[in-house]
């Protein structure tokens, strides 16, 4: 199947899921994850209208970013960091993402916020939370996320939107449902502090119906649409 086609088939999968869960239409958007993915795969992508990008890696994504604000200002995609951040690399990602889906610690806020040119919008950030108390996922844990939230509040160029989480692999439904009803729990008792706070980034492949049913606002999908990835020149 052509990128455009397995598009067409996750959209379709994505309102399928909206209708039976009594979700909106249009309330569930569709991350496209291109990591590694070339930019040929991305503007293949972009001809069924897909506008929002997901992006693991800092340079190979700032290039991309780059290649097309270029080369293809007309299509206006919107770039989502996704990838672990280390304190060393904020500066791009500030300089360059619209989105970073995977603050963790107060340093990574402070210097993104720091580093956001000033005729830049706000860094619309996402605190990554881990819901299933595994300590080898990076994300915070419950009692540090009000705590990180508070900061962030205090950051002139940054604007909490919500929570993001990379689930364990579990596949079953019921504890895929329950993992992503208690970050949905979350979002809900942060938003009633942070009004604007509406975001919820979970769901992958695998796990996409279950967390649409919590109540997912971005689902992020890679393999499905750009097919295996290959890593042999990634370090
Ligand atoms: C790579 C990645 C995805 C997409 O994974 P696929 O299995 O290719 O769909 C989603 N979210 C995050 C955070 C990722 O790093």
């Amino acid at each position: 199947m052509s990128i455009q086609q397995n598009i067409e088939h996750i959209t379709s999968l994505i309102e399928n899921a909206q209708t039976k869960f009594g979700r909106s239409q249009g309330s569930v958007q569709l991350l496209a994850v291109s990591k590694t993915k070339p930019v040929e795969a991305i503007l293949a992508a972009s001809q069924t209208g897909q506008t929002l990008f997901g992006e693991n890696y800092v340079q190979e994504g700032v290039n991309k970013i780059h290649y097309f604000s270029e080369n293809h200002p007309e299509l206006s995609l919107e770039w989502h960091f996704i990838g672990p951040l280390q304190s060393n690399k904020t500066r791009p990602v500030a300089e360059n993402f619209a989105w970073v889906h995977t603050i963790d610690r107060a340093k990574i806020a402070q210097r993104l916020s720091e580093q956001r040119p000033s005729g830049m919008a706000p860094l619309q950030v996402l605190i990554q939370v881990n819901t299933s108390g595994e300590s080898s996922k990076s994300g915070i844990n419950e009692a540090e996320l009000f705590e990180l939230a508070q900061l962030i509040s205090t950051l002139p160029n940054l604007t909490l939107r919500g929570l993001m989480s990379i689930p364990e692999n579990v596949t079953d439904y019921p504890s895929q449902l329950r993992a992503f009803k208690t970050l949905a729990a979350l979002k809900d008792k942060l938003a009633t502090t942070y009004p604007q706070v509406d975001t919820l980034s979970m769901g992958m492949t695998g796990d996409m119906e279950a967390a649409i049913e919590a109540g997912s606002t971005i689902v992020r999908i890679g393999t499905a649409i750009f097919g295996e990835r290959d890593y042999t020149n990634k370090q």
